[in-house]
């Protein structure tokens, strides 16, 4: 896969066209901010889609530094890579098993999230097969009607126990669908469906909250929190940091006069004699094209427009009222930062900043301060 290499040094090389720098000392802080909101709880880092786009392994590494000993993917192949990076920590694998993958979880030392009977029998063949207990996590739905075992396999579980006897069961979960809106009458009611389940099984730890169920309060920690958006400062609390800085270089400026257009399809018309500065940054890079003739960037501080349709590879804004000091040809402008979030970004087109952050291209250069 092609990407760009890590840098780790404040000096930015003249090849760069973008750089996304992150904040290592944010996403450190926001750790053990929320390990203190949960401070009855050890707090396991969600690290799926490459760390919410922020690097699977230099945020992994830093956490696991900052003393995070579980760690949550979707997909057996980020466990896998992840693996090597982590070689001593819990990682766990939230999609679960799925046929022939028993192998690659008892080779790698990865522990599946069991999400239905099904899983379960085969998990417990295997453990029987190999004359050893396997590590694994149970998921129970109680509400959210994506990943877990459902009501009918629950039940199953619940006659037939005994079947753990062969398996090391660590935790039993469940996962918030309302977390962010601590108003919806959905997680009391999952809480409780949780509890009533989760104290028949009294020798397993058992984890409910994510993010927002942290922010919730002590009565949703129970033994282990599961945070993702938090660590990046994705998540509207005064207590996180944001992480992200996303720069792109002014490549060309130019004049073009009252009534021309402006881009692909024309959708800007110039309503007097602007200046345009073109920059090294498109949608391929995951600049959203929806913020088309609707977002702004900043330039020493001062909001510079959109216009016209992001291209694959360009953006181009108007500078008119900027002073021509401000900027030049190959200077560096500000797409995020921590005046201008992602989860604004993200508001003015209708979606999370969770969709932006994951989709930040390969393309970009990350620099790890
Ligand atoms: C993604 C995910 C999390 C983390 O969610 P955040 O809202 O990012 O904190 C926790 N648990 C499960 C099951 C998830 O899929």
């Amino acid at each position: 896969m092609y990407s760009q290499p890590a840098l780790h040094q404040d000096y930015l090389p003249p090849h760069l066209t973008t750089l996304m720098e992150i904040d290592t000392q944010a996403i450190a802080e926001n750790y053990k901010t929320l390990c203190s909101l949960a401070q009855n709880s050890s707090c396991a880092a969600v690290v799926k889609a490459n760390a919410y786009g922020f690097g699977l392994q230099e945020v992994s590494s830093l956490l696991q530094q900052e003393g995070c000993q579980d760690f949550f993917v979707a997909h057996l192949e980020e466990a896998i890579f992840l693996k090597t990076t982590l070689k001593n920590a819990n990682i766990y694998v939230l999609s679960g098993l799925l046929p022939e993958t028993a192998e690659f979880f008892v080779n790698n030392s990865l522990i599946p999230v069991l999400n239905d009977f099904g899983m379960l029998e085969y998990w417990a063949y295997e453990a029987k097969l190999r004359g050893k207990k396997l590590p694994c996590v149970l998921h129970i739905d109680t509400g959210m009607h994506r990943n877990g075992f459902d009501r009918k396999d629950t039940e199953k579980l619940f006659s037939s126990l005994e079947m753990l006897t062969a398996l090391e069961p660590k935790i039993f979960m469940s996962h918030l669908a309302s977390s962010h809106d601590p108003k919806d009458p959905l997680n009391e009611q999952q809480r409780r469906l949780f509890e009533s389940l989760q104290t028949q099984l009294p020798s397993m730890k058992a984890s409910l909250a994510d993010t927002g169920g942290i922010y919730l309060g002590s009565a949703f920690h129970y033994d282990m929190v599961r945070t993702g958006k938090g660590l990046f400062g994705l998540y509207p609390s005064d207590s996180l940091r944001p992480c992200l800085n996303l720069r792109a270089r002014i490549l060309q400026i130019r004049t073009a006069l009252k009534g021309e257009s402006v881009g692909y399809g024309a959708t800007h018309l110039l309503t007097r004699e602007s200046k345009l500065a073109t920059l090294g940054i498109g949608f391929v890079d995951g600049y959203d094209r929806r913020l088309s003739n609707k977002g702004y960037v900043l330039i020493q501080g001062f909001k510079a427009p959109i216009v016209g349709r992001i291209s694959m590879d360009y953006t181009v804004v108007d500078v008119t009222d900027i002073p021509e000091s401000e900027y030049y040809a190959g200077s560096w402008v500000e797409l995020v930062n921590d005046t201008l979030s992602l989860d604004m970004l993200a508001h003015e087109i209708g979606t999370i900043s969770r969709e932006l952050s994951t989709r930040l291209g390969n393309r970009i250069t990350r620099l790890y301060r």
